[in-house]
């Protein structure tokens, strides 16, 4: 049976002098493995060989005795070529797809999550900062984490439930008892006072605590807050995935990641 669907190639690979195998990430089946016969002659049903980032209407054939499906025709509408004018936003949208294709398992769709994707990738292509290009990537990673079902916990301190803002703020006004962990472990924030119960933890400034407990605040976040947050993000994603997820150390260099 013939399915037709949206779709993102978010991993091409060549099989042979002429066919590719190719991971997508679709909008109504979910990720994808598929073989794309004579994908690169010059004249196919796939608009040329298809390459990362591409993305357009696809119609495959699911088998059931491989794990490959077969695709049929690929049109391929965007490439998200301006990607490659930037090395950190080729990088940032290369960090996205291998998170993706980590996180997701075949045939279980997310189509608010396909949607995202597509808006991100075409985002970081559209954007002409690496500060702009970070903080995309930061709210993408929090978006896949929530709809992949493993959404952090940042409004309350995970453990003894109480009200960030109680706890990074004084009677007095004063915000120097501000210490909020991050808590792979937790899966989200937690407060001086149940910190010493938790191994694995990044203690956080309090700009990037406010950033994680209110998102709008990461639109005008200055460079250092966004990087302190991806680290948590990719020390997040290391403890998740039980590996350091491989185009981490492209996005902060090798001494930020730790
Ligand atoms: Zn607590």
């Amino acid at each position: 049976m013939l399915t037709k669907d949206h779709a993102i190639c978010i991993r091409a690979t060549d099989y042979s002098e002429t066919s590719q195998i190719v991971v997508l990430f679709t909008r109504e089946n979910g990720k994808i493995s598929a073989i794309a016969k004579g994908s690169k002659r010059p004249k196919s049903s796939f608009d040329g060989p298809i390459e990362l980032f591409s993305c357009g209407q696809i119609i495959f054939a699911a088998s059931h005795d491989s794990k490959l499906a077969t695709l049929t025709e690929f049109e391929q509408k965007s490439h998200c070529s301006g990607l490659a004018n930037n090395l950190f936003s080729l990088n940032c949208a290369s960090f996205a797809t291998e998170l993706v294709n980590s996180l997701t398992t075949e045939y279980d769709p997310h189509p608010e999550l396909f949607d995202q994707f597509l808006q991100f990738l075409q985002n970081t292509e559209n954007s002409s900062s690496n500060r702009d290009c970070l903080a995309l990537l930061i709210l993408f990673q929090f978006s896949l984490l929530k709809e992949v079902g493993v959404q952090p916990i940042l409004n309350i301190c995970v453990n003894c439930k109480t009200r960030h803002q109680t706890f990074h703020r004084m009677p007095n006004g004063e915000d120097a008892r501000c210490e909020i962990y991050f808590s792979s472990s937790a899966n989200g924030l937690i407060c001086r006072d149940c910190e010493p119960a938790f191994t694995d933890k990044l203690k956080l400034s309090a700009a990037s605590a406010n950033c994680l407990t209110d998102f709008k605040k990461i639109a005008d976040a200055n460079d250092k807050t966004l990087k302190e947050i991806e680290k948590v993000l990719i020390y997040h994603f290391t403890e998740t995935l039980g590996r350091p997820p491989k185009m981490a150390k492209h996005i902060l260099g090798r001494d930020d990641v730790g």
